[in-house]
C-alpha cells in the first residue's frame, strides 16, 4: 500500500530513555508488522542524543522522527520528575501546529505527556497512552486520585499496606518515591498526570498476560476500576530494544568474553541507565561478588558522594576509571572470572547470551522485561522510583527473583551480596527461579508472536485506528 494511504499514528514519548526505548520498539513493530505509518516526536534533550544518533539508521519511509526543541526552563537542582514535567509543558507549546500538519489518526502519549490530551480533544484526534512500567504501578496510579481524596496524612504513615482494589497489597515502604511525601512538587506532578489517564481511549502496557495476570484481571473486572471508568487495557509486550548489530568495539569484547564462559554461569550486575551507588556501597558489592566466586559482568559508574544511591540519567561518563573506586587489586584478582565494564553495557545482548545465568538489577521495568523475556532469573536490588514495587512482584508473585536485604538507607554488606549471588547462581532456590523464568520466556515468546495475546491486543488497537477518520 502507498505510504500516504496507510493509517498514520503519531507518538509523543517523554524525553527519557526508559520511555523512548519501548515506544520506539512499538513504533517499529507497527510499521513492519501492522501496515501503520508513524511520526515519532522526540524532544531533543541531552539525554536522548545517543538515541537520535542510533535511530537514524533504522528510519524508513513509514517511520520518521520529528525533532521538537526542548524549552530552556529547568535547573539542575530540580528533582528529575519536576524537570521532566516542566520542560514538557513548555516544549509542547508548538504541539497543536505540529499535529495540524501531521493530521494523524491517533496520538500515543506516555505517562508524562498528558498535556497533549487537551490539544487532541480540540483537534478530535483520539489519544492512547503507553504505560512503560508494571501493571501494579498502573493500577496504583489509577487508584491514586481516590487515595488522595480519602487519606488525610502521608501514605507512608498509614498502618498496614495500601490496598489497591483487587490487587496484591503494597507495603508502604515499597511505594514509589514520588508519593512518599505529598507536599513535594513531584507528588503533585505525578497525581496531575495519572489523574488524566482516565481520559484516554486506551492504555497500552509493556507486559504480557502471564507476567501480570492477577493485576490485569483486577483492572478489567474489579468494580472499582469498572466504575472509574478505566480505559481498555492492551498488554502489548514484551517490547525490547533489538541489539542485533553491535557496532562498538567494547561491546564486541564483552560478547566475545561471554562466548568463552560456561552456560548460564555469568551474573550481570547493572543498575539501569541512571543508578549510581555510594562509594562505600560499590566496595561492598565488589567484595561480595569476589567472595561468591561466581563469574560476573559488573557495569559500574563513578560513585556518588551521597550516602544513599542517586539517579543521574544520560550520564554515561565513558572515561571513568573503575580502578579508582573499586577495592584495591579487585580488577586484577578477579580477571578472567569477572569483567568490569565502565558505565554502559549492551544489556539486551548480554541477557540474550546463553552464558548469562542471572541479573542483579535495580528492577527498572525495561530491565525486568528484558531479563524475563530471555528467561534470566534476577537478584532484585531496587533503588528508586517504583522499583521496590517491581521487586515485590518478582519475588512474591512471580517467584523469579531474590531480593537483597536493605535496611533503610544502610549499605548492603558483602556477606549479603555473597549470599544472594550464590543462591541464584548455584543454590536450589536459584534452580526454581531459573525454571520459572524459562517458563515465562516461553510465554513471552508466545504472547509476542503472531496469534499471541500481545500480538492480538495490538491488532485490536490497530483496527480502531483504521476505522478512525
Ligand atoms: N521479542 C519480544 N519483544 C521484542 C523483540 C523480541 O518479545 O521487542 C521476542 C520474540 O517474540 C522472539 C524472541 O523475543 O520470540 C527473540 O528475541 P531474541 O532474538 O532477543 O532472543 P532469543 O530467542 O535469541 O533468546
Ligand atoms: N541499559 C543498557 N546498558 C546499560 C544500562 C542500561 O542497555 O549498561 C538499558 C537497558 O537495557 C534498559 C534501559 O537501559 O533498556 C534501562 O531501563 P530501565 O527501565 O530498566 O531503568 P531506568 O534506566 O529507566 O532506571
Amino acid at each position: 500500500m502507498a505510504e500516504e494511504m496507510k493509517p498514520h499514528v503519531a507518538f509523543l514519548p517523554s524525553p527519557g530513555m526508559g520511555h523512548i526505548t519501548p515506544l520506539f520498539q512499538l513504533a517499529k513493530r507497527l510499521v513492519l508488522r501492522h501496515g501503520i505509518r508513524v511520526s515519532f516526536l522526540v524532544i531533543t534533550t541531552a539525554a536522548v542524543q545517543n538515541f537520535l544518533h542510533s535511530a537514524a539508521s533504522t528510519l524508513s519511509p513509514g517511520l520518521s522522527i520529528i525533532k521538537v526543541p526542548p524549552a530552556d526552563v529547568i535547573t539542575a537542582d530540580m528533582p528529575v520528575l519536576t524537570q521532566t514535567c516542566l520542560s514538557l509543558r513548555e516544549s509542547l507549546k508548538p504541539l497543536k501546529s505540529i499535529l495540524i500538519q501531521l493530521n494523524p489518526n491517533a496520538l500515543i502519549i506516555d505517562m508524562f505527556t498528558t498535556d497533549a490530551i487537551d490539544v487532541c480533544t480540540d483537534l478530535s484526534v483520539p489519544v492512547y497512552s503507553f504505560f512503560p512500567a508494571s501493571t501494579i504501578l498502573l493500577a496504583f496510579s489509577l487508584h491514586l486520585p481516590t487515595l488522595d481524596h480519602e487519606i488525610e496524612g502521608e501514605y507512608v504513615d498509614v498502618p498496614g499496606p495500601i490496598q489497591v482494589p483487587g490487587c496484591k497489597p503494597i507495603r508502604t515502604a515499597d511505594l514509589l518515591d514520588q508519593v512518599k511525601n505529598r507536599k513535594i512538587d513531584e507528588y503533585k506532578w505525578y497525581l496531575f498526570h495519572v489523574n488524566r489517564l482516565r481520559f484516554v481511549a486506551g492504555i497500552l502496557i509493556n507486559t504480557w498476560e502471564n507476567l501480570d495476570r492477577s493485576t490485569l484481571k483486577a483492572l478489567r473486572e474489579n468494580s472499582f476500576f469498572q466504575n472509574l471508568p478505566t480505559p481498555r487495557i492492551y498488554p502489548v509486550g514484551p517490547l525490547i530494544k533489538d541489539e542485533e548489530h553491535l557496532t562498538d568495539h567494547k561491546d564486541e569484547e564483552i560478547i566475545a568474553w561471554l562466548d568463552t564462559q560456561p552456560r548460564e554461569s555469568v551474573l550481570l550486575v547493572s543498575f539501569g541507565s541512571g543508578g549510581i551507588l555510594s562509594g562505600e556501597q560499590i566496595i561492598e558489592l565488589a567484595l561480595g561478588l569476589e567472595m561468591s566466586q561466581q563469574r560476573f559482568i559488573l557495569v559500574v559508574r563513578r560513585p556518588a558522594h551521597a550516602k544513599a544511591a542517586v539517579v543521574s540519567f544520560g550520564n554515561h561518563d565513558e572515561d571513568n576509571n573503575p580502578s579508582e573506586y573499586l577495592p584495591d587489586g579487585f580488577v586484577e584478582r578477579t580477571r578472567g572470572v569477572g569483567l568490569v565494564v565502565p558505565a554502559w553495557a549492551p544489556q539486551v545482548a548480554v541477557l540474550r547470551h546463553p552464558s548469562t545465568g542471572a541479573f542483579l538489577s535495580h528492577c527498572g521495568w525495561n530491565s525486568t522485561v528484558e531479563s524475563l523475556a530471555h528467561g534470566v532469573p534476577m537478584i532484585a536490588w531496587p533503588l528508586y522510583a517504583e522499583q521496590r514495587m517491581n521487586a515485590a512482584l518478582l519475588v512474591e508473585e512471580v517467584g523469579v527473583a531474590v531480593r537483597v536485604r536493605i535496611a533503610g538507607e544502610e549499605v548492603v554488606g558483602r556477606e549479603e551480596v555473597e549470599r544472594v549471588v550464590r543462591m541464584v547462581i548455584e543454590g536450589e532456590e536459584g534452580k526454581g527461579m531459573r525454571s520459572r523464568a524459562r517458563e515465562l520466556k516461553e510465554t513471552a515468546r508466545q504472547a509476542f508472536d503472531s496469534g499471541g495475546s500481545s500480538f492480538d491486543s495490538l491488532c485490536s488497537v490497530v483496527e480502531s485506528w483504521k476505522t478512525h477518520g
